[in-house]
């Protein structure tokens, strides 16, 4: 009972009821990308994935990034998870470099990966429990993710009998468990359908404004990235690179009402312009090579 009150008090401070403001950054960067760059070798010689990109993501700040297949997303986010080594230039997160993967680093991918074998509870409940808590505790904190996760009724049931979008829920609910400082987000709902999208997207704004984790999400469509975003980095295809950053300054909490929003309309427009202009640069260049 100890053991979980003394969760209760941590989860307490985590699920803050508002997020810092993005401006109040004066403190040092969540994380720090400096100069980026990740060369693959392939049998066609060596290729270079991502090219000197640098950018911060503020204490708080929810930031996507938007770009073509192909153009270095996954990869950039791998590397901020300690996954892809190695690599040249800078990272630091929370201030300390990274290299293998860190609790207080979540990572989230387009497919749930879930343990087949393990209820919705015990998959929550796994990372607390590697990282040394009592099952006591690590259900308590399971619990919790799953009432916020809005799962409670299928607490004991396994990911098979589960729909797409309920999984991914509980695999964002595993990513929280740790309450970790920084959630990495690689199109989580990239393989869902519009409506079920539409409404991951709402709870997980909801998700947000209780957990005060940095975010960085990874996605392709320019909506989910503005609904979202405190902040769009827009990527050019192959080599990735940083093209625009736009700062999405539409008032909170967001709904998908903004979609025809003239403020909402004239950032997509900002935004599509310089998609529009990459993805005219790339097809010409793949045209003459
Ligand atoms: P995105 O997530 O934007 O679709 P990725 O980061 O997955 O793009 O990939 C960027 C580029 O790097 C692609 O051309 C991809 O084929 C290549 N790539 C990714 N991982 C590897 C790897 N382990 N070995 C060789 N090439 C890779
Ligand atoms: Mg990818």
């Amino acid at each position: 009972m100890a053991l979980m009150s003394g969760y209760r008090s941590t989860t307490k401070l985590a699920l803050a009821s508002s997020q810092p403001s993005v401006k109040a950054a004066s403190k040092q960067p969540a994380i720090q990308v400096s100069n980026l760059s990740i060369v693959f070798d392939t049998n066609r010689g060596q290729m270079i994935a991502v090219d000197r990109v640098s950018f911060d993501v503020a204490a708080g700040e929810f930031v996507c990034i938007v770009g073509p297949s192909g153009c270095g997303k996954s990869t950039v986010l791998n590397t901020i998870a300690g996954l892809e080594l190695p690599f040249e230039g800078e990272i630091l997160v929370e201030g300390s470099p990274v290299g293998n993967p860190r609790p207080d680093i979540g990572m989230v991918f387009q497919q749930p990966h879930l343990f087949p074998w393990k209820s919705v509870r015990r998959n929550i409940a796994h990372g607390p429990r590697m990282l040394g808590r009592s099952a006591k505790e690590a259900c308590a904190i399971a619990d919790d993710l799953i009432a916020m996760i809005g799962l409670k009724r299928f607490a004991d049931a396994y990911p098979n009998t589960l729909s797409g979008g309920m999984q991914q829920r509980v695999a964002i609910a595993r990513a929280l468990a740790n309450e970790p400082r920084v959630l990495l987000m690689d199109e989580p709902f990239g393989a869902l359908d519009a409506q079920t999208r539409a409404v991951m997207q709402d709870n997980l704004l909801e998700l947000r404004d209780r957990i005060k984790a940095t975010i960085v999400f990874v996605t392709h469509d320019i909506d989910e990235a503005i609904v979202l975003a405190d902040r769009v980095l827009i990527m050019s295809a192959g080599p990735g690179r940083i093209l625009r950053e736009v700062a999405v300054n539409l008032p909170r909490p967001r709904s998908s009402a903004i979609l025809i929003e003239p403020t909402y309309l004239a950032l997509k427009r900002d935004c599509l312009e310089v998609i529009r202009a990459e993805g005219l640069r790339a097809f010409n260049q793949s045209d003459s090579s």
